[in-house]
């Protein structure tokens, strides 16, 4: 399993300080998440695609913008938000695509399928199939406003846009918030390609707490070897990331 750290959490930074700051906390690795672009021109990938060269990290993965929508005439800004993604994705070089359902959990049942399909099997798919890049579906938590959550929802998205190839993005801090981890990995364990890693409220874990230790060895049990991606809160003080990263390099060496 390897390492790495959502940028999210320096969105505020400019993306040169955003780079430089995670290499200094000692990460290799990175999940490029598109809320660290300031205001989209699509443009602007080609600049993150200089600074991400000149940090010397490697993007493993990136999160795709994501907008839930409230009502089908939102459409085209999802499936714009998530085009974006993919493009800068590509620039970037990254082979996997973190997606959210893109489908308010307010929408009735038929709304949601006709809206997942104009978003993703018509529009999204294709786009990342021609670029090459995997998509992977993420759990959310129950306090989003998106739809997906548990199994019952997932498999209900997976049955409008899975067209065989679809992966999972793991959130635990979601799953567990959600009371979710065993029933999601019962279903999805083999399916995992990125982990989204923090304990309850997106706060990095310090210690190796036993529901911890019970996730690492499950995925392990799976055969995952896939990212460990620290996604976590906004105003995590830099000692805490760096404690918490070394407790991960001591627990992951055993794997
Ligand atoms: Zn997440």
């Amino acid at each position: 399993m390897k390492l790495s750290l959502s940028n999210g959490i320096f969105s505020k930074m400019g993306i040169n300080e955003n780079f430089a700051t995670i290499r200094q906390i000692g990460f290799e690795n990175i999940e490029f998440n598109m809320k660290s672009i300031k205001k989209e021109r699509d443009t602007d990938v080609y600049r993150e695609q200089k600074a991400l060269a000149s940090s010397g990290l490697k993007c493993l993965t990136l999160h795709s913008a994501t907008l839930h929508i409230k009502d089908p005439i939102e459409v085209h800004q999802a499936v714009y938000y998530g085009k974006i993604s993919l493009e800068c994705a590509h620039a970037l070089g990254v082979p996997l695509m973190t997606i959210h359902s893109n489908v308010s959990k307010k929408l009735p049942k038929n709304i949601r399928e006709k809206c997942l399909q104009e978003v993703f099997n018509k529009e999204i798919e294709p786009f990342a199939k021609n670029l090459g890049i995997k998509l992977a579906l993420e759990n959310l938590s129950y306090n989003s406003t998106g739809f997906g959550k548990n199994v019952e929802g997932l498999e209900e998205v997976l049955g409008v846009i899975d067209n065989g190839s679809m992966g999972i993005t793991f959130d635990l801090c979601h799953a567990l918030e959600s009371k979710e981890t065993d029933n999601l990995l019962d279903k999805y364990g083999d399916r995992v390609c990125n982990v989204h890693m923090a304990d309850k409220a997106h706060k990095p874990f310090t210690e190796a707490k036993p529901e911890l230790a019970h996730f690492l060895k499950r995925l392990h049990d799976f055969g995952y070897n896939g990212p460990i991606t620290f996604e976590i809160a906004h105003g995590t003080l830099i000692d805490e990331i760096a404690k918490s990263k070394t407790l991960f390099d001591k627990l992951l060496s055993q794997f």
